[in-house]
């Protein structure tokens, strides 16, 4: 611990955003960096805890308060190193990670955690900028060969840990272009794509080889594929979104948010997009259907394009705006959480129920709803009830359906091979192993977790990565 009395004497400080009226005219980041000496103060507040909570907060287990004192003793290169020693990409998640860390901070029992997240993010910044993050070539190879299916995150981690390992690597993905749901789902507002760009040439310099616009769906490919490769990861993550089966749902301007967000991030990428194709929100009243993360991106992105009225739905009910820190602390709470796209303009509604879409000439003009109540039954799970003449209707000339993702794809390799699914629909792997029912096929990220975070899919990329390099190593 650098600083004993750090917590006591500074404050802790946020990095702040570019105004609304302004980060509304553009797609780019908006958060302003804080200088390195006052991060250096930042990393100085840790208290370097006998037990530090932080850690069992982060997926990754970022070692985080060894690298606040380094930053607090302004060492960034080691810093760097102890970071990357557990997250093969804190660039991202020093951007868009929901930051669980800070939620177990022990200085959270004040409402003042560390600044974890925005340490992180400096530190990785800050190692691109003085060219210290170079390829880290293995010194020698094993001559096994690894496929890995999607390159979202968790492929990614898979790939590079598995490259560095020496074994031979080839990620293929269907889309145009590497970096799955941070590519196409996350606007570029919340992370700019170039940062993708640069870890892919990181890795391509590291030996790993990528094929694009390469649909890993039919048996015989499928087939040539365990033919050609010692160990196969499948990390397609969590692509089928949950459906609104309700009364007019074929009614045109009725989209899953991710045919608007992937969409939008084309068009920022430079993509022309064909008129006919074309989903905007320009000048429409737009209804977000689902109150988690996807659905602030889809607010953010409606209010870029000028959008009429922003609303958002959501199910369950209003959390309480600060957790009981003794009930909840060090887990993460479930509490209001506003984001910044919340804040660009928004009009949100809670314990809500979707009952009918009302169109005129096969476009949607709008929703009825119903106002419920969620009350507790005697075995203690929640019921849902409708609230007496609670009937509402809602002006909507796009709607956007942002209710979650259910699990993996379950055609194409799946079906193929045969794999064994949990509960929810998930590739059954466990959490140590990651081998799927079939064997040397190993799964990770979204694919086997369901849908999650940036953050874990790293953890499950690198964790399944090290199953596959003992398997191969055998
Ligand atoms: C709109 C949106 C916003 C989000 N915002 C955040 C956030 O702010 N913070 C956060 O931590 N998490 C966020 N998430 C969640 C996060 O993006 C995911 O948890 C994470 O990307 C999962 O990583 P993954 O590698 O498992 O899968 P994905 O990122 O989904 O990547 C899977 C890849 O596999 C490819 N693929 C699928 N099937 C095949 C096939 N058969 N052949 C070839 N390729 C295939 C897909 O094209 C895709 O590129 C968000 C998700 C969405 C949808
Ligand atoms: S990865 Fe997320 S949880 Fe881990 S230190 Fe970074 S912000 Fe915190």
């Amino acid at each position: 611990m650098g600083k004993t009395t750090g917590f006591i004497e500074i404050s802790r400080k946020e990095r702040e955003y570019e105004s609304v009226p302004s980060r509304l005219k553009h797609y780019r980041e908006f958060i302003k960096p804080i200088a390195p000496d006052e991060i250096s103060d930042q990393g100085a507040r840790c208290m370097d805890c006998g037990i530090p909570y932080c850690h069992q907060g982060c997926p990754v287990n970022n070692l985080i308060p060894e690298w606040n004192d380094l930053v607090y003793k302004k060492d960034w290169f080691r810093a760097l190193e102890i970071l990357h020693s557990t997250n093969n990409f804190p660039e991202f998640t020093g951007r868009i990670c929901p930051a669980p860390c800070e939620a177990s901070c022990t200085l959270n029992l004040t409402d003042n955690p560390v600044t974890i997240k925005n340490i992180e993010c400096s530190i990785v910044d800050m190692g691109w900028k003085e060219g210290w993050i170079v390829p880290q070539k293995p010194k020698k190879l094993t001559g096994k060969k690894v496929a890995v299916i999607g390159s979202g995150p968790s492929g990614l981690a898979c790939a590079q840990q598995l490259a560095r390992a020496g074994h031979i690597v080839t990620v293929y993905e269907k889309s145009q272009r590497i970096g799955g749901l941070l590519r196409i789902g996350i606007p570029d507002f919340k992370m700019e794509k170039k940062l993708i760009d640069q870890r892919i040439k990181q890795m391509e310099d590291e030996g790993v080889t990528f094929k694009a616009n390469v649909f890993i769906n039919e048996n015989k490919q499928i087939e040539q594929l365990k033919n050609k490769y010692d160990a196969i990861a499948i990390c397609t993550g969590a692509e089928i979104p949950r459906d609104l089966n309700i009364e007019n749902r074929n009614l045109k301007g009725i989209h899953f948010a991710m045919e608007f967000l992937s969409q939008q991030n084309d068009r920022v990428a430079g993509k022309i997009i064909k008129q006919s194709e074309e989903i905007l929100a320009k000048g429409k009243n737009v209804l977000v259907i689902g109150g988690g993360d996807t659905g602030s991106d889809c607010v953010g992105t409606s209010n870029r394009q000028g959008a009429k009225s922003v609303k958002q739905l959501e199910l369950l009910s209003e959390p309480p705006k600060k957790e009981n820190k003794l009930l909840t602390w060090p887990n993460w709470p479930m509490k209001l959480r506003t984001s910044s796209s919340h804040e660009e303009g928004c009009n949100r509604e809670w314990s809500v129920l979707s009952k009918s879409f009302i169109g005129s000439e096969g476009r949607v003009k709008g929703l009825k709803g119903v106002g419920i109540e969620w009350t507790k039954s005697s075995n203690g799970s929640l019921k849902m009830n409708e609230i007496k003449n609670s009937e509402f209707e809602l002006e909507a000339d796009l709607v956007l359906l942002a209710m979650g993702f259910l699990h993996t794809s379950h055609n194409g390799i799946v079906e193929s091979l045969d794999l064994n699914l949990d509960k929810r629909g998930n590739i059954e792997a466990n959490e140590s192993l990651f081998e799927t029912s079939s064997r040397k096929i190993f799964a990770a990220g979204d694919a086997r977790r369901g849908q999650s975070l940036v953050v874990w899919a790293i953890k499950e990329g690198r964790d399944c990565a090290s199953s596959i390099n003992n398997f191969l190593l055998k």
